[in-house]
């Protein structure tokens, strides 16, 4: 079977002056389709930075990353940025909506990048939309005029719209209320399932996390 997601003793370092801060410290991680791995950690542990090397934003000092069955290493930018594209979901913290676009087009933007029929697309974005939870009259509004939860929603239809095998998740409660927060975890957790994705999700909050199949503790860049 091809692997979703595989990270292999990832070590991540930064330069800090005139030494190098680890970020990662031989971080092994393999996730499965259909698996919601979530991994908690204080702020500084070095949660982000695992999902920017596992979405092949970063390249690691050492070890490997594959991502949905190809090896990245050595692999040239292009060649890095097409697999992102292709096969991985990111969402931010932050939905980084663009501000002039209803719901159903910050979807289609995509598609329209990729070169994809807009109009072929429309019904599978709404359909999407719908799956998220967000009905035909919220999918016609703008984010400013949808609340916190509804945008993180957005933001994750977004992220699958392209059909990933890997979503990467950072923080996607910490700008909502607990309840709201639990029911964008429910949301994730069925996403997970229902569109197969390799799911890591990274949060400072403890709380949160009934939904994940496994529970991962980062701490000083090592992961346990
Ligand atoms: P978390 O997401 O768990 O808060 P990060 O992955 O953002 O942790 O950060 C891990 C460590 O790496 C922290 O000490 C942070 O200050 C440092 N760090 C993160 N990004 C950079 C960067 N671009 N340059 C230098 N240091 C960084
Ligand atoms: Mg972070």
């Amino acid at each position: 079977m091809t692997t979703a997601l595989s990270l292999e003793s990832v070590t991540l370092t930064y330069p800090d002056g005139d030494r190098a801060l680890t970020a990662l410290d031989e971080v092994s991680l393999t996730v499965a389709p259909g698996e919601l791995v979530a991994v908690a950690g204080p702020s500084g542990s070095g949660k982000s930075s695992l999902l920017a090397v596992a979405a092949t934003l970063l390249s690691p000092d050492a070890g490997r990353v594959v991502v949905a069955g190809r090896e990245t290493t050595g692999m040239s930018g292009r060649d890095r940025t097409a697999l992102r594209r292709e096969r991985v979901g990111i969402v931010f913290q932050q939905a980084n909506l663009l501000p002039s676009l209803t719901a159903a087009e910050q979807l289609l933007a995509v598609a329209h990048l990729r070169g994809a029929n807009v109009r072929e697309e429309r019904a599978r974005a709404e359909e999407l939309l719908e799956s998220v939870g967000l009905d035909a009259a919220k999918r016609r509004r703008r984010p400013h005029q949808l609340s916190g939860g509804e945008r993180q929603r957005v933001n994750i239809a977004r992220a699958l719209f392209g059909g990933p095998s890997v979503l990467l998740v950072d923080e996607p409660t910490s700008a909502l209320d607990h309840e709201r927060g639990e029911r964008v975890m429910a949301l994730l957790a069925e996403v997970t399932r229902t569109h197969r994705t390799a799911t890591v999700l990274v949060t400072h909050d403890r709380g949160l996390l009934g939904h994940a199949d496994r529970v991962l503790t980062m701490r000083d860049g090592r992961l346990s």
